[in-house]
């Protein structure tokens, strides 16, 4: 495949417009290269996640139109890759015996009388598993796009700090480094990036087509109005990633 790309939502919530910009990014910049696109439920945080939100999210996806071509992968039910790549990181893992608030030197061996809390990786010092026993998503999104075969990533800007840490998992691990685009964030009038904590209003499921629409202009497409199928073949000729807003974020004044 010459083309993989993902929309990976964490099911806390139902899907909003800035996630419904994310996706649709990610789906047109697939399609219009004729390449494959696949779903993943981010679900790790097992205490954050909502009963019967991801089956929501993936009622809204087909409700605008996407449609994926592998069934939805769950990270729930990934624990042994993960534990896995862990394994596979060897002498590059490290225990910590800190809390947020320590200056962590763990690397250096744990300070006496403490014991391990976490697991974090040499170099990068960041978390791999957590305190509570749960893997982190740096480690859970490099082990998945490698396993899912994710040429490109395109994914919002929220998420640009984590890239770095994660291309160094994926040369750690010996596995090939996809692309990235990162795209603006929608904010709504307060300056807030539209997030489930900012309690952005669910998509409406009855009428997707203005709502499409929107995200397409979001994303610096001149989306005309079209049901919901025609305005989705209009923007696979149509995308141009080039006119993307510049910048790391979108006034959407109406949100
Ligand atoms: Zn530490």
């Amino acid at each position: 495949v010459s083309y993989k790309g993902r929309f990976a939502p964490s099911p806390t919530g139902p899907l909003h417009l800035g996630s419904l910009v994310t996706a649709t990014a990610s789906y047109l910049e697939a399609r219009s290269r004729g390449g494959q696109w696949i779903v993943r439920m981010e679900d790790l945080d097992r205490p954050r996640c909502q009963a019967g939100a991801a089956a929501e999210i993936l009622r809204a996806l087909e409700a605008y139109g996407f449609a994926w071509d592998e069934p939805v992968l769950y990270q729930s039910a990934r624990d042994e890759a993960y534990a896995e790549a862990i394994r596979r990181l060897g002498d590059l893992v490290y225990p910590c015996a800190c809390s947020r608030r320590d200056v962590c030197r763990c690397a250096e061996g744990l300070p006496p009388g403490r014991t391990a809390r976490s697991l974090k990786v040499r170099g990068g010092d960041f978390v791999l598993r957590r305190a509570d026993g749960l893997y982190a998503y740096q480690l859970a999104v490099v082990v998945d796009d490698a396993f899912q075969g994710v040429t490109d990533v395109v994914r919002g800007a929220d998420l640009l700090d984590s890239t770095p840490g994660q291309i160094y998992l994926f040369r750690a691990l010996g596995l090939p480094v996809p692309r990235y685009v990162h795209i603006p964030l929608v904010r709504d009038a307060q300056g807030d990036k539209l997030s489930k904590q900012t309690l952005a209003p669910p998509l409406p499921l009855d009428d997707p087509a203005p709502v499409l629409r929107r995200a397409m202009q979001f994303l610096g497409q001149e989306a005309p109005a079209l049901p919901v199928n025609e305005l989705w073949n209009w923007a696979f000729s149509a995308w141009d990633l080039r006119r993307l807003p510049h910048g790391t974020e979108i006034d959407s004044g109406l949100c």
